[in-house]
């Protein structure tokens, strides 16, 4: 469904350069394309810190283990963004707890969240799902008056933003993955986290390197080795100038399908709020006969996917996981309903910036055709 050849092509004579800088520089790991990079990123984000990480999953993680959060605490989440930040709270060994997710938006229900908080709340992961923003001042709002910790994960939202304000400036953390098919993707794995506070920042440098301070002397608990490469550093320094285009690109395909959706019956889309600037990291619609669809769109020669097909609290890994830890049961089957029925009917359509206009026209043709 992608194709990043045709992206990274058009950047070949400087990516060639970075990675001949960087095998010249004898750096590998943690060096001055990391710092620069970090600079770059936390300046184009509005925070005061980036520290560059192996992977967005890590950067989930990290960032709990920045709060010490662990055994014994609650983190809220959304049970229909790709299981990344249940499987980082199972993996510090908190509780994952699911707040259902809004019917129109898909995104985390924030009227439901005050419900979901106990005397264990420690924390919520905020997805800015498919490169749509969350509305950030009511998620603030609700987990200030809870006294508990936010996290972004705005691994789908590079450059999104909520009335001017970018995704990953609002909460006390944010989380960005480089995967390759990301917004803005490296030619490897990559993560980041941002942050206001000083202290947090420090931890998050010790954390991402073994809990050192100094070097070999294991300061902090719940150290890991998850540090960003210089060559991927490089490379993103090549790739973040040209985000605001990729974006454009993104949201060009998705206003064609949406044109498309709009002559088509039942072909709604959530209505998004004035204040968020989305960046169609995918393109995500719901259908009641989503197979038949999918089927018919496939016997034109157009792939799709579904993000995503099974919610984290019936995923059987995840189940497994919470039985180790003593943490039976999650959310039953059955407890979460939109987040359930949602899954059953959503599909996502090709959107990224090696699309070109005939392919997306082909596209379009072959929906209204399939629907
Ligand atoms: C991709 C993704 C992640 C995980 O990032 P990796 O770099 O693949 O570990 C986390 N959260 C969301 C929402 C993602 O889309």
């Amino acid at each position: 469904m992608n194709c990043l050849s045709a992206v990274h092509g058009r950047f070949q004579a400087d990516l060639n350069a970075a990675a001949a800088r960087v095998i010249a520089s004898g750096w590998s790991i943690l060096g001055p394309e990391v710092e620069a990079f970090e600079q770059a990123w936390a300046a184009r984000v509005g925070t005061a810190h980036c520290i560059g990480v192996a992977s967005g999953s890590d950067a989930l993680q990290l960032a709990l283990r920045a709060l010490d959060i662990g055994p014994g605490d609650e983190v809220l989440t959304v049970a229909n963004a790709g299981g990344y930040s249940t499987q980082a709270i199972l993996a510090v060994g908190a509780r994952p707890v699911f707040v259902d997710i809004d019917a129109d938006s898909l995104l985390m229900n924030v009227g439901a969240i005050g419900g979901a908080v106990t005397p264990r709340t420690r924390a919520l992961i905020v997805t800015h799902l498919y490169g749509r923003m969350a509305s950030m001042p009511a998620v603030l709002e609700a987990c200030r008056a809870a006294g508990i910790a936010v996290i972004e994960d705005a691994a789908q939202a590079h450059g999104a933003s909520w009335a001017g304000r970018q995704a990953g400036a609002w909460a006390d953390l944010a989380c960005f993955s480089f995967y390759p098919t990301k917004n803005l993707g490296a030619l490897g794995d990559g993560g980041a986290v941002c942050c206001a506070d000083p202290a947090l920042a420090a931890r998050l440098r010790q954390l991402r390197q073994y809990g050192w301070q100094p070097k070999y002397q294991v300061q902090l608990p719940g150290g890991m080795n998850s540090r960003l490469d210089e060559i991927q550093a490089a490379f993103l320094r090549v790739l973040l100038p040209a985000l605001d285009a990729f974006n454009a690109a993104r949201r060009q395909v998705a206003a064609c399908y949406e044109a498309t959706l709009a002559l088509l019956p039942g072909g709604g889309l959530p209505s998004r709020p004035p204040e968020a600037q989305d960046v169609a990291h995918l393109f995500v619609l719901g259908h009641p006969h989503r197979d038949a669809i999918r089927a018919a769109l496939l016997a034109r020669g157009i792939q799709t996917d579904i993000h995503y097909p099974v919610p984290d609290h019936l995923q059987p890994g995840f189940i497994a996981r919470a039985r180790g830890l003593g943490l039976l049961p999650l959310s039953p089957a059955g407890s979460l309903p939109v987040t359930e029925a949602v899954a059953g009917r959503v599909f996502s359509l090709p959107c990224h910036p090696g699309l070109d206009a005939g392919q997306v026209e082909r596209i379009c043709t072959a929906l209204a055709e399939s629907w």
